[in-house]
């Protein structure tokens, strides 16, 4: 099997709070993982510090077998969707000049349509991104995340605040472009449910790692998924 990130003993501290405290993971070609764990428990630390945006961390993370410190290639195969953007209704932006945005070379154009159509956003492509729903514009960003054909997509919590039908919609998305495709997905949520049913791993983070492994083996032990919530909720009492 083919390692496409490996993180080793991960941590970050940031000056009221270390966020993440010696994580390792592996995440193999094919990999569909669920990152699971409350509010503050550093999942967008991670994303972060594995898309280079915080370079301020103890621990190595590797790409294709080279830490990331060293080269910036393996940001190519890459697509990322960050926690919900936010638009001003007027923004004058259309769906197409968003997708656009992710491509790194004019000449591939014709790729946007493509990908618009795989993500049933076609007909929306001359309307501001600011007139759509939370669910349509969600989609915006991932075909703007996907149109560069990346191995990798990388989602932080991508279904706060939209629809259940948006959110239908995008899952049976995630799971065609992991089974059809093969695109590596490492996806960050707190709904356990959808991480049962969608993802074929979990990392369950809460500063530290609690469980990483095969989302069966996380999810058919009941002790384990109720240790887990006990806490998570302690930790999110303890926060607010
Ligand atoms: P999650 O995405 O799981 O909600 P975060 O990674 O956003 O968690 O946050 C983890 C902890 O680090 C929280 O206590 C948060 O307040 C803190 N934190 C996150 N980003 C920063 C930052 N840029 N500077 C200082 N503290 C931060
Ligand atoms: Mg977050």
């Amino acid at each position: 099997m083919l390692k496409v990130v490996e993180i080793n003993n991960l941590t970050v501290e940031y000056p009221d709070v270390k966020a993440l405290d010696d994580v390792s993971l592996v995440v193999n070609q094919g990999d569909f993982l669920g990152i699971i764990g409350p509010n503050g428990a550093g999942k967008s630390t991670l994303f972060a510090s594995m898309l280079g945006l915080n370079t301020r961390y103890n621990g190595t993370i590797k790409f294709f077998d080279k830490d990331i410190k060293k080269s910036k290639n393996y940001l190519k195969q890459l697509g990322y969707v960050p926690q919900k953007p936010i638009f001003e209704k007027n923004f004058p932006v259309t769906v197409t000049d968003v997708v656009r945005m992710g491509l790194r070379k004019e000449s591939d154009e014709n790729k946007i349509d493509e990908i618009l159509q795989q993500l049933w956003i076609h007909e929306l492509r001359e309307r501001r991104i600011g007139e759509l729903s939370g669910g349509q514009q969600q989609r915006v960003f991932i075909a703007k995340a996907l149109v560069n054909n990346p191995k990798i997509l990388i989602l932080d919590e991508p279904v706060t605040g939209i629809d259940q039908q948006s959110i239908d919609l995008f899952f049976s998305i995630l799971k065609e472009l992991n089974s059809k495709q093969k695109i590596t997905i490492i996806w960050s949520s707190h709904d356990l449910d959808a991480v049962n049913k969608l993802a074929n791993h979990v990392a369950c983070i809460n500063r530290t790692l609690f469980f990483h492994g095969e989302s069966e083996k996380f999810f058919s032990n009941d002790e384990l998924v109720k240790q887990y919530s006990e806490a998570s909720m302690q930790e999110h009492m303890h926060h607010h």
